[in-house]
């Protein structure tokens, strides 16, 4: 994580110069949304299968925010759940280690 000290691009009266941000998260929003442990983010055109992560990058940028999206819950028009786990073998043990407790 790199939190630096920055300009403050909106500053006005009264509002501080400078501010604190994670400009890693910064640099990545500009290309992807931050749903960083979807496997949605290698389609051909990167999330372009999910409309929740169109809406999220796109409130991101209207804001000039960065998100990151730990969880998720979405589900398509008959309930299923949009998310498709990045990392399937971690979560294949993480299943079995949370059976064998
Ligand atoms: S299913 Fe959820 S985590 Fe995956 S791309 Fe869509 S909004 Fe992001």
């Amino acid at each position: 994580m790199t939190i630096e000290k920055i300009a403050n691009k909106y500053w006005k009266e009264g509002h501080p110069e400078e501010i604190y941000s994670n400009t890693e998260m910064d640099e990545m929003r500009r290309k992807e949304c931050l749903c960083v442990n979807c496997d949605r983010k290698n389609d051909k055109i990167p999330y372009s299968s999910c409309p929740v992560a169109k809406k999220i990058y796109d409130i991101c940028v209207k804001h000039d925010m960065a998100m990151a999206i730990t969880k998720c819950g979405a589900t398509d028009e008959k309930g299923d759940l949009l998310y498709k786990p990045f990392y399937p073998v971690l979560l294949e043990r993480q299943i079995a280690s949370e059976q064998n407790q």
